[in-house]
């Protein structure tokens, strides 16, 4: 059997499904993975930042501007749309076979698609707000302009809800997110190479039985996998659904 009629199996046989998905899932999408991104040397300090260190927390206290120009460029993509990968996992939810949606990723997609259970370790793009009243702004506030984002109540600066480089994970999103993975009975890990933290760390708390990797390359956890597949994630997601459908 191929490995996409084998997933269509896992599916076929899922009832509590977790998806677990990294900046591959969102590529399909036209939003590549901001660490791709180059760097900048930054005149005045003569030295290099990597993307990384442009969204740490350091850096929006020390370079705000910089870390804005930075912010628009690479993680803000107002356009962009879900693709088949997210379409089909909110499709397994509504058919109730999948519980949750645990993401690292910012661009908030899967809600757009009409998933209900998201978990977003690294908040979202699409919240901000102001760092001194509190006002809650749409992405559109900060995409719009230049420089920092100002809040129009109280001229505060309007900071993203994304959990940058050096700040904590929201602790009561981890806890779910925990939740989930321990009473799941198919963990599905999608576009991430398990490396950002705190992906590997999660996976130890699984205990079903179907754990699926779908990277386009290899990861650390291939090893452990009981399906492996090396291919974009939104192509493979719709080709095992087409063939459950097809089906039944
Ligand atoms: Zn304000």
């Amino acid at each position: 059997m191929d490995d996409i009629a084998r997933l269509a199996e896992v599916l076929e046989q899922s009832r509590s499904m977790v998806f677990f998905g990294g900046a591959g899932m969102s590529t399909e999408s036209g939003i590549p993975d901001f660490r791709s991104a180059e760097g900048i040397y930054h005149q005045k300090l003569h030295r290099h930042f990597s993307p990384e260190e442009m969204v740490s927390h350091s850096f929006f206290v020390e370079h705000t501007e910089d870390f804005y120009d930075f912010y628009r460029e690479h993680l803000l993509y107002p356009k962009a749309q879900p693709n088949d990968g997210h379409r089909t996992l909110a499709e397994l939810e509504r058919m109730g076979k999948l519980t949750a949606v645990i993401t690292q990723n910012v661009d908030g997609l899967h809600q757009l698609a009409g998933s209900k259970n998201v978990l977003e370790l690294h908040g979202s793009v699409k919240r901000n707000f102001c760092m001194d009243c509190q006002a809650a702004y749409e992405m559109e506030h900060v995409a719009a302009g230049k420089g920092v984002p100002r809040c129009t109540r109280c001229g505060g600066i309007v900071k993203p809800d994304v959990v940058l480089y050096e700040e904590p994970l929201d602790s009561q999103v981890m806890e779910k997110a925990v939740q989930a993975i321990r009473s799941a009975d198919t963990l599905l890990i999608g576009g991430t190479s398990l490396v950002v933290y705190p992906a590997a760390g999660l996976i130890k708390y699984f205990q079903g039985q179907n754990l699926v990797l779908i990277n386009k390359s290899e990861t650390k956890a291939d090893e452990w996998a009981d399906l492996v597949i090396h291919d974009a994630i939104g192509k493979v997601l719709k080709a095992a659904m087409d063939m459950l459908a097809a089906r039944s």
